[in-house]
């Protein structure tokens, strides 16, 4: 052996030595996740009130020896590791509430919390599974700071509240965390995030290129007639009847104008309001409801023809209309480069044929905000027990998790950390 190759082989004994060690941090990690997933489960917090959630991450997080901030977007948490060599910086983000939903099942470590939400009495419940976010990210933050030597770069924990969108009256989540600046110094170069599936076979990973999670728009469509007597219309103009014209010509933008087998997308009118009695025509109507699109090009043409098609049928009808759009997420869009990039990190820890490509899902996820500033990777990972015949869907008193999936989300984000900063 010449003392080339002799170099060569201690780097590789080296590097079969910290793979070893890296194997037995996850084994020991993982029962840390599952309590302190148990403990956030029990003492579930809803929306912009994360108090006792949020001292609990920022404690471990200093008990790492990390740089932490607390009260960020009220709630928030970031913790910075630095490593022990310059380079680029990488986000971890993880959300923190939970839903006014009354947990249904005898699980030990039920929640029994209660709450007054919108004047309704309620039970509070990781229904979402929000806790396995927070728990994951933990571990991954407990792991990475047993290894920063082996870290070029810098990684940011962001721990953040409202995902499920502050009260009313509120700013919050992801949109408030940006504008306080989470995202600046240091200044993020790539951000991951991960959410966990109640219908997905645990040990899998699905991820989708460029639109995997739909923007979400609510709309407010204004309609003005004339009243008049229900028994002589033609005295007035009829609100009622130019908004069913107008529920019609919204719907076809989706059904003849959008080109469905690039991407879905969905107009979904959720509300009619107008009218008194059934012998007056009413003065006014309001409609109100949902706008779902996974491409920014899409998205734009079919705000654009539903405005259109909006006032100028109720001109038709001889009436006026406004719509008015607000936007609740982004496209939740997945950096193409990016993907391209971390997918073996992926099969890494999970083996080639669990990591799977899925269709995009009209849902919404305030992740996308982040994604409008900088390259982001969101995926989804298995929370589901093998042979599942009837899997709850997430937001639903009887949503169940199994925890026997969290470990491979830990496994994931470290090994894209690594992969990301190192190479
Ligand atoms: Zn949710
Ligand atoms: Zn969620």
């Amino acid at each position: 052996m010449n003392f080339k190759s002799f170099l060569l082989f201690l780097l590789a004994i080296q590097a079969i030595h910290s793979q070893e060690n890296l194997a037995k941090q996850f084994e020991s990690i993982e029962s840390k996740v599952i309590e302190w997933r148990r403990d956030f489960h029990q003492h579930p917090e809803l929306s912009n009130r994360e108090f006792e959630t949020s001292k609990k991450i920022a404690e471990h997080l200093k008990s790492l020896g990390l740089e932490v901030q607390t009260g960020i977007a009220h709630t928030g948490v970031v913790g910075v590791l630095k490593g022990n060599k310059p380079g680029k910086v990488i986000a971890l983000r993880a959300d923190m509430d939970a839903l006014p939903v009354t947990e249904r099942n005898n699980l030990p470590f039920k929640s029994e919390a209660k709450t007054t939400f919108l004047e309704t009495e309620t039970g509070v419940m990781h229904a979402c599974g929000h806790d396995t976010h927070i728990a994951i990210l933990m571990g991954v933050a407990e792991i990475l700071a047993q290894n920063k030597d082996k870290i070029n770069g810098t990684v940011k924990f962001i721990f953040q509240p409202a995902e499920e969108g502050p009260p009313p009256g509120e700013e919050g989540g992801a949109k408030l965390m940006i504008k306080e600046g989470v995202l600046e110094n240091p200044k993020v170069d790539a951000i991951f995030g991960l959410h966990i599936r109640s219908d997905y076979e645990i040990g899998t990973i699905h991820y989708k290129k460029e639109g995997i999670m739909a923007a979400v728009e609510r709309f407010v469509i204004n309609v003005k007639g004339k009243q008049t007597h229900g028994g002589r219309p033609w005295q007035g103009v009829d609100p009622i009847l130019i908004s069913a014209k107008i529920i019609d010509g919204l719907q076809t933008i989706i059904s003849r104008e959008s080109k469905l087998v690039d991407e879905a997308a969905v107009i979904t009118v959720g509300k009619i309001t107008s009218g008194t009695r059934f012998n007056i025509i009413p003065e006014r109507a309001e409609l109100i409801g949902t706008v779902r699109t996974l491409n920014p090009e899409m998205k734009e043409k079919i705000i654009r023809r539903m405005t259109e098609m909006t006032e100028t049928i109720a001109k038709a009808y001889g009436g006026e209309a406004t719509i008015e759009f607000q936007n609740n997420t982004a496209i939740t869009f997945n950096d193409p480069s990016l993907v391209d990039q971390m997918l073996p990190s992926l099969q890494k820890v999970a083996g080639i044929e669990n990591v799977r490509l899925r269709k995009a899902t009209t849902g919404g996820e305030d992740f996308s905000f982040y994604q409008e500033k900088v390259p982001g990777f969101f995926f989804f990972l298995g929370g589901m027990t093998p042979n599942t015949t009837e899997a709850f869907p997430h937001h639903t008193p009887d949503f169940m998790i199994d925890e026997n999936g969290l470990l491979l989300g830990v496994k994931a984000l470290t090994q894209i950390t690594f992969d990301y900063l190192n190479n």
